[in-house]
């Protein structure tokens, strides 16, 4: 399969060298770094995968009043809103289940922003879990968000991916047929 992967992959020749780390590679790498190597391929998951399509249902349904999916540069932003002279962005996640994974995430998104001169703070929603996170990007998240995506980029430019390794999330991974088929 592994062999099969580096085949199909192989980077174009326009395939950048040091490629652009965006917010659904950070949420992965930290859940599993072979998800990350996948996603860099645009190999798809199983779109008709049950977790895919409630996800989108919800962030469809979910704060309807607010506006939704900015797109900056190369960041995707569920929602943002003004908060007297401050932006707020906000991630809107099914669960909780990877709230670490999401946190990283949204701080990514506040570290991204920062760099093109636009001061955010951070909410990270749950909507059926009607929970709230506020979340100010530190020095300390900023270091972190630094050596992530160093990580990453190292991920993408493997001619193969990580090999699987069963973790706590691959029985809920739209990957998981792909892998352990
Ligand atoms: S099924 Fe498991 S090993 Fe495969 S991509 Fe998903 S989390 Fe990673």
């Amino acid at each position: 399969m592994e062999e099969i992967l580096a085949f199909e992959s192989k980077p174009s020749p326009d395939y950048p060298s040091s490629p652009k780390v965006i917010g659904s590679y950070v949420q992965a790498f930290l859940i599993c770094p072979r998800q990350v190597w996948l996603m860099s391929r645009q190999i798809c998951p199983d779109e008709d995968h049950e977790l895919l399509q409630i996800g989108r249902l919800i962030q469809s349904q979910s704060y309807a009043r607010e506006r939704k999916e900015v797109h900056i540069e190369h960041l995707a932003l569920d929602l943002v809103r003004r908060a007297g002279k401050n932006f707020v962005v906000a991630e809107v996640k099914k669960s909780s289940r990877a709230a670490e994974a999401a946190r990283m995430q949204l701080a990514f998104y506040l570290y991204e922003l920062k760099q093109m001169g636009l001061e955010a703070e951070g909410e990270l929603l749950f909507p059926e879990e009607r929970r709230k996170e506020y979340l100010v990007l530190t020095p300390e998240l900023e270091a972190k968000i630094v050596k992530m995506k160093e990580d990453i980029v190292q991920i993408i430019a493997r001619p193969i991916p990580p090999a699987p390794a069963r973790t706590r999330f691959c029985g809920k991974c739209a990957y998981a047929e792909f892998c352990w088929a």
